[in-house]
């Protein structure tokens, strides 16, 4: 066969292991991009395809990215483009940690999926130090997931008379949003406008589920069905950056986003000396120059020693979208004194979007690990699933905070960083 001669919608050849080869010099020499090979292959051959092309391009041999489990078929038509194997991240376990929460409520075991060395071993003895003080109280407020497309108008008459006709319309504006899912509820129209900008910052309650896609495709319907059409206002962007998703920003923190977590624990002097090895006044010392202080002199709106930690790890490990860590990372963490030598601790996360249903929760490991921790969405009760995930996240950050704060009073954090990170690697060659 001439390469040439290859087009993308070619049929499937008398001898496939050749027309793959044809197929693989075409994207070697760029004749065929890697989102252009044939539709009718199965999506293990494309990916296969694809990467024999980039080894020979990068000279670089990928066993260990074609090597896994996943469907394909979903993994690369629901998740990933231009599919070529996965990225392997290790992932350990903490627990048990006992949950006190209105749908967590009990010892619970939490995969992490990280790659980070300490953070399973560390996370690990502060979900010990919380179980063996009888475990974290932890609430969850839904706030809600936030889409805010923005307007251009000609000025100050033109952006009233918009809103009103919103506030005029605000069944319609009820009903064509809803009408997009079953799961979709709305909980407010909030504008914002200065110069000829109007934002419409929408929130809807998502269920199970975090919501973004949802909330778009929802905003999409009635932007274009329902407001330009009625108000020959134009919107400039779906997304104006006032929802505001994957950006750390002053609205989420103050308003909330996604969900709302709080959880708390009371330590006394034997866990404190016995199991986190430090006291009730320098944790609380650590807590004010570094929590507080430090986050004030920096500027920064992550009032807490490593959330995103605890978060990536466990956002890998079940499923959630990673990026949404940025939001996650806000938050107050705090260490108060009680009685002679005890504190009370809590930490404080404004703005979570976290999904039982859909993204990446549907993959086979994510699946396995929401399982471990019984998260599986009941019709019967919507939402519950959801806020199951939030409550154990919230205890298992607070178990983060605890550990590595204590690590801090007792210049632990090098010395097991160190030890865990640097370790020994045996092989089966060795002794
Ligand atoms: P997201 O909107 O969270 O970004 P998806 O695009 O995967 O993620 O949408 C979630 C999907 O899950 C929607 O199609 C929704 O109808 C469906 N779904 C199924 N069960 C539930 C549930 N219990 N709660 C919310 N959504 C659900």
């Amino acid at each position: 066969m001439n390469n040439s001669s290859i087009h993308p919608l070619a049929p499937i050849g008398p001898a496939p292991a050749s027309r793959r080869e044809e197929l693989v010099r075409a994207l070697v020499r760029g004749e065929l991009r890697f989102h252009e090979l044939p539709k009718d292959l199965s999506a293990e051959e494309a990916a296969e395809i694809r990467r024999r092309a980039l080894e020979r391009v990068t000279q670089t041999p990928l066993d260990n990215i074609a090597h896994h489990s996943l469907d394909v078929q979903r993994a690369s038509r629901r998740h990933c483009e231009n599919f070529i194997g996965v990225a392997q991240i290790p992932m350990g376990v903490v627990g048990p940690l006992r949950v006190r929460g209105r749908c967590a409520e009990g010892d619970f075991y939490i995969p992490l999926a990280t790659t980070e060395a300490a953070l399973v071993a560390s996370t690990n003895r502060g979900c010990t130090a919380i179980t063996q003080a009888g475990g974290a109280v932890v609430r969850v407020e839904d706030v809600g997931m936030t889409r805010a497309p923005v307007f251009r108008t000609s000025g100050i008459v033109q952006t009233q008379q918009f809103l009103q006709w919103i506030r005029d319309h605000d069944e319609d504006i009820r009903k064509i949003t809803e009408g997009t899912s079953h799961h979709l509820k709305l909980l407010e129209v909030r504008p914002y406008t200065f110069g000829t900008t109007v934002f419409l910052r929408f929130r809807f309650d998502s269920g199970d589920a975090m919501g973004m896609n949802m909330a778009t495709i929802a905003c999409d319907r009635a932007v274009n069905d329902l407001i330009e059409p009625g108000t020959g206002v134009p919107c400039i962007a779906l997304s104006g950056n006032y929802c505001v998703d994957k950006k750390p920003a002053a609205i989420n923190f103050q308003e909330g986003r996604g969900k709302r977590i709080y959880a708390e624990v009371l330590l006394e002097a034997p866990v404190l000396h016995h199991q986190l090895k430090t006291n009730a006044r320098d944790l609380v010392e650590v807590q004010y120059r570094k929590n507080l202080l430090g986050s004030i002199a920096a500027g920064s709106m992550g009032f807490n020693a490593h959330y995103a930690n605890v978060l990536a790890a466990f956002f890998i490990a079940t499923g959630q979208d990673p990026a949404h860590v940025v939001e996650g990372s806000m938050g107050v963490t705090c260490i108060e004194s009680r009685g002679p030598d005890s504190v009370f601790a809590s930490i404080f996360m404004p703005d979570l979007p976290l999904g039982a249903v859909g993204g990446g929760t549907a993959l086979d490991t994510q699946r396995e690990a929401l399982a471990m921790l019984g998260v599986t969405p009941d019709p019967e009760r919507p939402g519950d699933a959801v806020t199951r995930l939030a409550e154990i996240v919230g205890a298992v950050v607070l178990a983060g905070e605890l550990s590595l704060m204590a690590a801090f009073t007792s210049q632990d954090l090098a010395r097991a960083h160190e030890k865990l990170g640097r370790g020994e690697i045996r092989t089966p060659h060795q002794p």
